[in-house]
């Protein structure tokens, strides 16, 4: 039977899809295709994992009554037993696709919402554990992983503490935190012992996406989807930016470093109209704080965005045009993107060479005090 090129994606297509051949056909599958040449080292920074005793409270809590946008997503992750294999797996297959698709490093953290549904104990407990077992795993990869470490902000001071116990004993890279906690953000001071114990320590925090609270994610719910990745995580994370900006933590804390997800949350895009308004906002009175400097300048001095999820080279051009290269980082957002299409995007970058060894490496290397490889 002659077979010309459609007809053959057309069958190989088909048979990949029978779902039997799995992970490793589809893996074999993209081998066959030219891939771009690997150039620099990467190390992506925005890697998910869940501890054993993470997904016993959400098995635990899914089964009750509880709902909630973020206990609703873990009902639906708990019944994908591929991705919670993924979440979970720290040795095996996460390993071999980062050696398939050349990338150095994860630098691991909890997945969202971490530890921010349970009570200020439970949350404590939870985070005390997950960087224990993240601390163990780095010591058993030590350049294969890096790792942020979790906290509970439901207990603002034992969080400090527990922050400088992650940094200075288990020596990990940063901190992590799924935004909200409780539909509260951390603006408001009660939580700025957080920010005296990562300012102290120089460890920058990841600000991640969770749901919006629930009376917010309502409209964002129903028949159009709109909660989660497609528009509801970025409103969310990109609020809880704005509200640190606006609200005066930057002054209070100059030298905090706050890393945003999936091309800075919108927060770029809207940089003119966000110092405009700003502006005209305060000449009326309108503003209840007053801070020091244009939003933008918070922006460009205290945040540093990763590539997550927004595998788009007209995006990342924009972004190193108005921020600069010395604040994005590669990220692929493993398990929930591909590797595939992260480490391509990448590795194709059109910007100059100086500037992408420091997006793909030397900034994570920088921010994360990460060796250099
Ligand atoms: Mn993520």
């Amino acid at each position: 039977m002659k077979m010309n090129r459609r007809k053959f994606l057309e069958s190989s297509s088909a048979l990949l899809s029978t779902g039997a051949l799995g992970v490793a056909a589809k893996a074999a599958a993209g081998a066959a295709q030219p891939r771009p040449a690997k150039k620099y080292r990467l190390i992506a920074t925005e890697e998910a994992f869940a501890s054993p005793e993470q997904v016993s409270f959400f098995r635990s809590a899914a089964g009750t009554e509880w709902h909630d946008p973020d206990m609703n997503m873990w009902r639906s992750f708990l019944s994908n037993a591929p991705l919670l294999g993924r979440l979970v797996d720290l040795e095996h297959e996460r390993l071999a696709i980062m050696d398939q698709f050349g990338i150095d490093m994860h630098v691991l953290s909890l997945t969202s919402p971490g530890v921010q549904m349970l009570d200020a104990d439970g949350g404590t407990a939870l985070a005390t554990s997950a960087n224990d077992l993240l601390a163990e795993t780095i010591k058993k990869h030590p350049t294969r992983y890096a790792g942020l470490a979790s906290f509970a902000p439901q207990d603002p001071k034992r969080a400090a503490k527990e922050i400088e116990r992650a940094i200075t004993q288990l020596k990990l890279n940063g901190l992590i935190v799924n935004s909200h906690t409780n539909g509260e953000y951390y603006d408001d001071p009660k939580f700025w012992p957080i920010f005296e114990a990562a300012t102290a320590l120089n460890a920058a925090i990841y600000v991640h996406p969770r749901n919006l609270p629930e009376h917010a994610n309502d409209i964002l719910q129903g028949a159009l989807s709109l909660d989660g990745a497609i528009w509801g995580f970025q409103a969310e994370t990109g609020l809880h930016a704005m509200r640190l900006i606006v609200g005066g933590v930057f002054d209070r804390f100059p030298t905090l470093k706050i890393v945003l997800g999936h091309m800075g949350e919108a927060v770029p895009y809207w940089l003119y109209r966000i110092d405009y308004m700003y502006n005209v906002y305060t000449s009326r009175g309108r503003s209840a704080h007053k801070i020091r400097r244009k939003p933008s300048e918070y922006v460009k001095d205290n945040f540093l965005i990763t590539t997550s999820g927004v595998n788009f080279h007209p995006t990342l051009k924009y972004c190193h045009e108005v921020l600069g290269p010395d604040n994005i980082m590669f990220a692929i957002d493993y398990p929930y993107q591909e590797t595939e299409g992260a480490a391509n995007f990448m590795n194709t970058a059109p910007l100059p060479e100086a500037d992408l060894e420091k997006i793909t490496h030397g900034n994570a290397e920088r921010i994360f005090h990460i060796k250099a490889g």
